[in-house]
């Protein structure tokens, strides 16, 4: 393209004016060793299951080779980083390999993770380690396939290097061991792109916008025209709206993101950036699975609609040049807000079971189960799939029966009568409602199990398998990646993987950089 590039072509850091991107070398890795792949992001790119086995597929994707017409480069970006602009960020352990337009006209763009410095890494290595890249790698994954907006994971290599974290073991720096994993997106844009070329001119802002327009959101352009402050305002319009159904996306799965910094947003509403997200255990609005953010839980579970609209207002103000009118921005905003409450209950009320949203019922349905939910820790995974099995004729129910079937979802043993008649209550409600659903049983059975998973990345899975890769044994990874390609699906022989989380692993959930 014809965005400008930095003068200097070196790996050290600095700071990079009036330019989008840097060409960078990636380092060459001690002695690559393939972990994981994935299938169906391999098969994206057109590659098959010979082509990942490959050792040109792991030089490739461990940094040490380069395909023909690979120029890899690192871009420049800033951000606001809890709440505070942070100035110059970029990919500081990110590198582009180029992107490639598959058999089917769809074009990836294809980027290491943790393949060394580029001119963004400020004081830190550009590199990351085995844990934090499996996270990487399993997250991306499990969200594609529970049909999450989401970059995906095609590669998780270890590098054969050691890398220094600060984790302390008898007071001395650990290292550990080293690993790139290669994600693909449409696009890698971030919300922070904008706004660090906003700060710089706006020409540069406009070059960037309208090559996005071009290249991420060519449906907005019409034929040979130029980019008009409608367009610009459309797509800001369509960047709140994708933004929107990705954070009610996390909502309906119990994804906590936990560093939603706009450097972490991305322009085409996909999760992007697994650090130190977590999966909500015992369900809990407040909690976060980032320790640096535990004192003031800005970006816990249920704050994340809010901080996704505090990151688009962001991203208005730095587009604001382009458009020079503040109130159809702040219109696009209040849709934004709009739209998050009307999709939010819709959402909900699928995870129940109901077809047809009966708006004042299922709000008071709704809200009255997570409260009970807040108020008696439940793991909400396997209760709303419990919930899919149980009578809901009045002839067939009991309540019994149903608060018996739902068990294995409560974190107490035995539930106290208070928790008792307060679930009692509100099943009585549901069964209700389900009469009046135009659908028989086996309908909403069904439409309850596709929307409510049966296997989610559980924080103590990961972490399992994690500790087992570190030991050189990569079998967990691979277990957890195949179950976690059919999240939906009853998978009789795994019903480990769906457990509550287990009394060893609670407080064990670790921020993962
Ligand atoms: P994050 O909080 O992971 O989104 O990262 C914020 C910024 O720090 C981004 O610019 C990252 O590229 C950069 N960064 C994080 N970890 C590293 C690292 N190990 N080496 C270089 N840059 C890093
Ligand atoms: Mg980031
Ligand atoms: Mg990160």
């Amino acid at each position: 393209s014809q965005l400008p590039a930095d003068n200097v072509s070196e790996n050290y850091p600095r700071q990079v004016q009036g330019a989008c991107f840097s060409w960078v070398s990636p380092k060459q890795m001690k002695a690559p060793s393939l972990v994981s792949y994935s299938l169906e992001a391999a098969a994206l790119l057109d590659l098959d299951e010979d082509d990942c086995l490959s050792e040109q597929f792991l030089n490739t994707f461990s940094g040490n080779e380069q395909l023909d017409g690979m120029q890899p480069y690192a871009t420049c970006y800033g951000g606001h980083q809890f709440g505070n602009w942070a100035g110059q960020l970029g990919d500081g352990r990110a590198i582009n390999l180029g992107e490639i337009v598959n058999k089917k006209g769809e074009r990836w763009a294809l980027q290491l993770k943790g393949a060394g410095p580029t001119p963004y890494s400020r004081t830190a290595d550009g590199l990351a380690v085995l844990r934090s890249s499996i996270r990487e790698f399993l997250c991306s994954e499990a969200m594609f396939h529970l049909g999450v907006p989401t970059t995906r994971a095609l590669s998780l290599a270890s590098t054969g290097e050691h890398v220094m974290r600060d984790v302390m073991y008898n007071g001395n720096p650990a290292t550990e061991p080293g690993a790139v994993v290669c994600r693909l997106a449409p696009s890698f844009t971030r919300f922070g792109h904008f706004q660090y070329y906003a700060q710089q001119n706006t020409e540069l802002l406009k070059q960037f916008v309208d090559y996005t327009l071009e290249t991420d959101f060519p449906h907005l352009l019409e034929k040979d025209s130029v980019p008009s402050k409608q367009i610009y305002l459309k797509w800001f319009e369509e960047v709140c709206r994708l933004t929107c159904d990705m954070v009610i996306e996390w909502v309906r799965v119990g994804f906590v993101h936990g560093v939603m910094n706009t450097d972490n947003m991305s322009i085409l509403g996909l999760t992007i950036d697994y650090g130190p997200y977590g999966w909500l255990e015992s369900y809990d609005p407040n909690w976060t699975p980032n320790t640096t953010d535990a004192t003031h839980h800005r970006y816990a579970f249920a704050q994340q609609a809010k901080i996704a609209h505090w990151n688009l207002y962001q991203l208005a103000n730095a587009i604001y040049p382009l458009i020079e009118e503040a109130e159809p921005l702040e219109k696009a905003l209040n849709e934004y807000a709009e739209r998050y409450g009307q999709q939010w209950l819709l959402m909900m009320s699928k995870k129940l079971g109901f077809s047809q949203l009966e708006e004042e019922t299922d709000s008071e349905l709704v809200k009255q189960l997570l409260s009970f939910f807040s108020l008696h820790e439940t793991d909400m995974t396997i209760f709303f799939r419990r919930l899919a099995d149980i009578q809901t004729t009045s002839d067939d129910f009991n309540v019994a029966t149903a608060i018996e079937h739902l068990k294995p979802a409560f974190y107490i043993d035995e539930l106290e009568l208070q928790a008792k008649e307060a679930i009692t209550e509100w099943l009585v409600r549901y069964v209700k409602r389900c009469e009046q659903e135009p659908q028989n049983a086996v309908q909403r059975r069904a439409l309850m199990n596709s929307v409510n998973p049966k296997y989610v990345l559980r924080n103590y899975l990961a972490q399992l398998a994690i500790d087992k890769s570190e030991k050189g044994d990569h079998s967990m990874v691979n277990e957890l990646l195949e179950v976690l390609r059919h999240p939906y699906d009853e998978q009789p022989d795994k019903e480990h993987l769906n457990q509550k989380r287990p009394d060893w692993a609670k407080h064990k959930v670790g921020c993962s950089m």
